[in-house]
């Protein structure tokens, strides 16, 4: 017997490989005409070229975009938009311009066209971080939900392999979270299935290949995974893995993708006596027998780190991640025990292999 309620969310989304060069069309679709266009420092360059097919379409170019969406910035974006009277916003990047975008769109309610540049799937969600005073918290409104996605699989190519295999984790992440979200629901299922296979059999290409046309298929095949797996992220609520990450993110300042890629095939082995059919679910589209190891492994051969150690988390700080990872009750398909939970952070911490 079914059982299931889904809420589909509104999306126009433009996939293919050149697909940035419609960003007028959709931007005329949106009966748009004043375009600030949004990057981090770093992909001023992949800002320029949007900049230039916009034309007389675009009234500004901001650089400013930060991981995790700080406020000061957001309210001297605000500021830039208010004052270039632009109509609509374009950003071009990972998940810290599409935060970005979304938090200029809370405040303004700006329409948002999104070109990403990772697979973290921010753009397929209506949830905002942000970060004021060193507090990162996170909200839930349609206000922020892009009206128009275009992927581009020729933006993704300058993506680090490194980066590109902890963004991919980050999204498999979304993906095995949903197989056994309280929401799961036929059309997430399907979509996370073929999100955690599409992922995990292009990131080794992306890593080892030198063929230009494999490697762009690769890449292809990444980047539609992200769309399943940020898809799911944005129609189910998450649970003890995006929530552990969430903590060790925002209090103590590690990074995104790499702390995503760290925890998973913890929370995973946490899970998996409770929620069975969801992690076989899992490992059948990672074609291993033991979802949590075939995690850690994918990682661990493509060179990824596998410990918080790594990525400068302090032993000590343990105790105190685990005390605030019990404090703010939440969906999970079994109840969070602290010392289990601390055993978790032990285990990532030191980057042992799930059993
Ligand atoms: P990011 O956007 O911070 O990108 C990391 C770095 O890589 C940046 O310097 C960026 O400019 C660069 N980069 C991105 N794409 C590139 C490319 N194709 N070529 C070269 N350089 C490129 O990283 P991210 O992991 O995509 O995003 C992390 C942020 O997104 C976090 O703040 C996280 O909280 C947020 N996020 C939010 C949601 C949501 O639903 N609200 C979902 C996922 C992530």
């Amino acid at each position: 017997m079914h059982h299931f309620i889904y809420n589909a969310l509104p999306a126009r989304v433009v996939f293919g490989s050149g697909t940035q060069a419609q960003v007028t069309q959709e931007l005329k679709n949106l009966g748009c005409c004043k375009a600030l266009v949004l990057t981090t420092p770093q992909q001023v360059d992949q800002g320029h070229v949007v900049e230039d097919l916009l034309g007389d379409l675009c009234v500004g170019l901001y650089t400013r975009a930060t991981m995790h969406t700080p406020t000061h910035i957001t309210d001297d974006a605000v500021k830039a938009a208010q004052e270039l009277k632009a109509d609509c916003i374009v950003a071009v990047g990972g998940g810290s311009t599409i935060g970005l975008g979304k938090a200029i769109a809370l405040h303004t309610d700006l329409p948002q066209i999104v070109i990403p540049t990772t697979y973290a799937g921010s753009e397929a969600t209506p949830i905002i971080g942000q970060t004021e005073n060193g507090v990162k918290t996170t909200q839930k409104t349609l206000k922020v939900l892009p009206e128009v996605i275009i992927y581009d699989v020729d933006l993704t190519l300058t993506l680090p392999p490194k980066m590109s295999v902890t963004s991919g984790i980050n999204a498999i992440a979304h993906a095995v979270e949903a197989l056994y979200s309280q929401d799961a629901n036929p059309v997430t299922n399907l979509l996370a299935q073929e999100g955690i296979k599409s992922i995990a059999s292009a990131l080794p290409v992306i890593i080892q290949e030198k063929d230009t046309a494999l490697l762009l298929k690769a890449r292809s095949d990444a980047l539609y995974g992200a769309w399943a797996c940020g898809t799911c992220l944005g129609a189910v609520g998450m649970s003890l893995h995006h929530k552990l990450c969430h903590t060790l993110g925002g209090t103590f300042d590690l990074p995104h993708a790499e702390t995503h890629t760290v925890i998973l095939p913890h929370a995973i082995a946490y899970n998996t006596p409770f929620a069975a059919d969801a992690i076989a679910k899992a490992a059948l589209s990672l074609g291993v027998r033991n979802a949590a190891q075939g995690i850690y492994d994918l990682a661990k051969e493509l060179g990824a780190p596998c410990s918080l150690k790594e990525l400068g988390m302090k032993e000590e700080d343990l105790e105190g991640a685990a005390d605030i990872a019990v404090r703010s009750p939440y969906s999970n398909p079994v109840p969070l025990e602290r010392e289990k939970l601390l055993k978790l952070l032990r285990d990532a911490w030191a980057g042992t292999r799930p059993e």
